[in-house]
């Protein structure tokens, strides 16, 4: 048994000029690993999940706790391996989990089967490195604000080293992936590059209505427009066989009367969901980098990816990486936009004060406000009648702090944002 670390152990005990800053090989890297403080969240159980777990446990990692909200589809079983026939409507976690448990010797997989929004931060909190194999934007935005809410700022506005929770990040979109390391406040954060996902390519409604030329152009003319006209009332549900049956056979006749080849159900669900078929081979190349990525967190064994890493299989294998900058400006990484407040005024001045500012209005609707984990004020639901007596409060009185940073929270965004008060009279003394 004590062969199976070989490989591990052999960058773990040996010297090098690869090795990254401060690192001091040993046998006890190798422990630290597997001891019960190190500990990793591995968020998604789906295509990226599944390999990334199954890298984590074959590559030392002993406590590992996996989260996510998914049934197993019987159209995961080609790539998501972890799974059987049998499994098909159980929770991807608990199997996931269940699976590794029980071929892996010694490791102790934790699943977790609910929405990442259920936990409390502090879930998060407990976790040396967190590794997202998501598919999607708003869950990777979701987590990056957890961590980033997690930041604290020195004085200066530095930030403070001991707050920051790193999160590795793969994806993968057919042959195309991407890995990332991202430390909070250090390197990039989502919100600094959320250019870096471009807004998904839609039709124009002409050209799907007047000039069909393509046979994802019949598709959308039958889900975007027929549906509406014909079936008016009822939402359409992409989950829903019969729906989904209705535009393929409104896509193929449109088809026929424009000539134009490939309707098929396959291409219907494709564009109606918007799937680009899941490559397993890019989700292994991917969870491998991330895996290592979390090695290196936790081992200081090698210098870290800086910081962006995408690799391109479709015609030949491309990788390039990356050093991206943070937004110094970025309102869920930075120490909070800035605001000039007198402590005499009332909270309900203060929010006033936001939705005048040249920034915060073009962001804010309707804010709610925390401070720390206090309440300030909820402007919707039932918390607002609760909180609503703060707003005749001044904010000396509920913010009694030197640098106070309060969390905005508003419908118009997808994330938390800090509001840095700077209290204009305190100034004077
Ligand atoms: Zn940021």
């Amino acid at each position: 048994m004590e062969d199976r670390w070989h490989d591990i152990d052999l960058i773990l005990n040996r010297a090098g000029n690869l090795v990254g800053p401060g690192f001091e090989p040993g046998p006890e890297l190798r422990d630290l690993l597997q001891s019960d403080d190190t500990r990793v969240l591995c968020v998604g159980a789906g295509g990226l999940g599944c390999e990334i777990l199954k890298d984590l446990a074959l590559s030392g990692f002993v406590n590992i706790d996996v989260i996510d909200m998914d049934t197993i589809d019987v159209s995961n079983l080609n790539r998501q391996f972890l799974f059987r026939p049998r499994d098909v409507g159980k929770s991807k976690a608990l199997v996931a989990a269940e699976r590794i448990n029980a071929r892996v010797s010694g490791v102790q997989v934790v699943p977790h089967h609910c929405r990442i929004e259920e936990k409390p931060a502090e879930f998060y909190k407990q976790f040396t490195v967190i590794v997202l194999g998501l598919d999607s934007l708003e869950a990777r935005r979701y987590m990056n604000s957890v961590v980033c809410s997690f930041l604290g700022f020195e004085d200066d506005g530095s930030t403070d080293f001991s707050t920051i929770k790193p999160m590795v990040d793969g994806g993968t979109e057919g042959f195309k992936g991407h890995a990332r390391v991202i430390y909070p406040g250090y390197t990039p954060c989502f919100e600094c590059t959320l250019w870096l996902f471009p807004p998904q390519v839609k039709f124009p409604l002409c050209t799907l209505a007047e000039t069909p030329r393509t046979a994802p152009h019949c598709i959308e003319y039958a889900h975007l427009i027929l549906w509406g006209q014909v079936r008016q009332g009822e939402d359409f549900d992409a989950d829903n066989e019969e729906h989904m049956q209705w535009v393929y056979q409104r896509a193929l006749e449109r088809s026929q009367q424009y000539g134009i080849p490939g309707v098929t159900y396959q291409l219907t669900q494709g564009v109606v969901k918007n799937i680009i078929p899941a490559i397993a081979s890019t989700n292994a190349i991917i969870s491998a980098v991330c895996v290592l990525e979390a090695i290196k967190i936790v081992t200081m064994c090698s210098p870290g990816l800086n910081n962006y890493m995408m690799y391109m299989g479709s015609q030949g294998i491309y990788t390039h990486t990356v050093a991206y900058e943070r937004d110094p400006k970025c309102p869920i990484c930075s120490p909070g936009v800035p605001l000039d407040v007198e402590q005499s005024m009332t909270l309900k001045e203060v929010l006033d004060k936001m939705m005048v500012d040249p920034v915060l209005s073009t962001l804010l609707k309707k804010p709610s406000v925390s401070y720390g984990s206090k309440n300030l004020y909820v402007a919707q639901g039932i918390f607002e009648a609760d909180t609503r007596v703060n707003l005749q409060k001044t904010i000396g009185e509920l913010v009694p702090d030197e640098r106070p940073i309060l969390t905005v929270n508003d419908k118009s965004l997808s994330a938390p944002m800090r509001v840095m008060l700077r209290f204009t009279d305190k100034m004077v003394m």
